[in-house]
C-alpha cells in the first residue's frame, strides 16, 4: 500500500518540529494522533531507512555530521586563538568533540581549516594511517583517480613530499588507502562513487554512471518498491521515457527522481 499524501505530510512535518532529522522513537514521541511506527511498517511494509529516503528527511547521523560542523569550526577557531595555529595534535590534546578523527573522515582536515579560515601548523599529520586517511578523503572529493603527475599539479594533499617523509610513495599510499593507481594501460578515467560513505573505485560504462554497482543496486531497489504502489498510468509514463532515453544509471535515477 502507498502511502498516502496527508501521512507524508504530518511525518515531514515531526521532523521539522525534531530539528530536521527522525527515529522511530522520536517519530513515535511526536506522532500525537498518527499511527504508531510499527503500524506503519506493518501496513505499508516499508523500513525506516526506505520512508526516511522516500519522504527525504535526514538521517540522525547525517543531521549530526551537519551539526558537527559548526562545532568543528568553532573548535577551531577557539585553538587558533589560543596559538596561533591548529594542528591534529593541539585539538586531540584539547579533548575537543568530535574527534580529528571524525573530523578528517567527515569534512577533511585541510578543507575545515581552510573553511574555518584558521593557520594549519606544519606536520598537519598525527602519522602515515592520518595521511592515508587524508589521501582517502582528497581522491573522494576529487572524485576520480588522478594520475601523479595531476595530483601535485591540483596541490591536493597530503602532499607526495609529505608522503615521502613517512617513506611512502604516493602509488603505494593510494594502495593503501583502497584506489587503484591510474595506469598507463587505463584510457578510460576511474571515478569514485558519489554516495558519501562510499569510497570505491569503479570505471564507469557511461559518461553519467555516479554511483558503484553496489551503491546503484540499492538505490534501484528502493525504486523497484516504489513502483508497487504506481498506477498505471505513472508505469506507462516511466516505460515510455525508459524506451526513448535509455536505462542508463543517469536515466533510471532522474526519471524516478523527477516524478
Ligand atoms: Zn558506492
Amino acid at each position: 500500500m502507498k502511502l498516502d499524501k496527508d501521512l507524508k505530510k504530518s511525518i515531514k512535518n515531526i521532523a521539522e518540529v525534531c530539528g530536521g532529522y527522525l527515529t522511530t522513537s522520536l517519530y513515535d514521541e511526536n506522532r500525537g494522533e498518527l499511527p504508531s511506527w510499527d503500524t506503519i511498517r506493518t501496513k505499508y511494509k516499508i523500513t525506516f531507512s526506505d520512508l526516511l529516503v522516500e519522504l527525504q528527511i535526514k538521517t540522525k547521523e547525517e543531521y549530526l555530521i551537519q551539526k558537527n560542523k559548526v562545532k568543528v569550526i568553532s573548535n577551531m577557531k577557539l585553538l587558533n586563538l589560543e596559538h596561533g595555529h591548529v594542528s591534529k595534535k593541539l585539538y586531540d590534546d584539547s579533548k575537543m568533540q568530535p574527534s580529528t578523527d571524525y573530523i578528517t573522515k567527515h569534512y577533511g582536515w585541510n578543507d575545515i581549516a581552510k573553511e574555518a579560515n584558521v593557520k594549519l601548523a606544519q606536520g598537519q599529520y598525527k602519522d602515515l594511517e592520518d595521511m592515508i586517511n587524508q589521501l582517502k578523503v582528497s581522491i573522494k572529493k576529487l572524485g576520480y583517480v588522478p594520475s601523479s603527475s595531476e595530483y601535485k599539479d591540483l596541490l591536493l594533499k597530503p602532499s607526495q613530499d609529505s608522503l615521502s617523509t613517512q617513506g611512502i610513495t604516493w602509488t603505494e599510499a593510494m594502495k593503501k588507502a583502497g584506489y587503484k593507481p591510474y595506469g598507463k594501460a587505463v584510457n578510460v578515467k576511474d571515478i569514485i562513487c558519489s554516495n558519501d560513505d562510499c569510497y570505491r573505485q569503479f570505471t564507469p560504462k557511461d559518461v553519467d554512471e555516479k554511483y558503484c554497482d553496489s551503491c546503484f543496486k540499492q538505490l534501484r531497489s528502493v525504486i523497484i518498491k516504489e513502483l508497487k504502489h504506481m498506477n498505471s498510468a505513472k508505469l506507462e509514463e516511466i516505460c515510455t521515457k525508459l524506451i526513448y532515453l535509455g536505462n542508463s544509471q543517469k536515466n533510471i535515477l532522474d526519471i524516478f527522481h523527477s516524478k
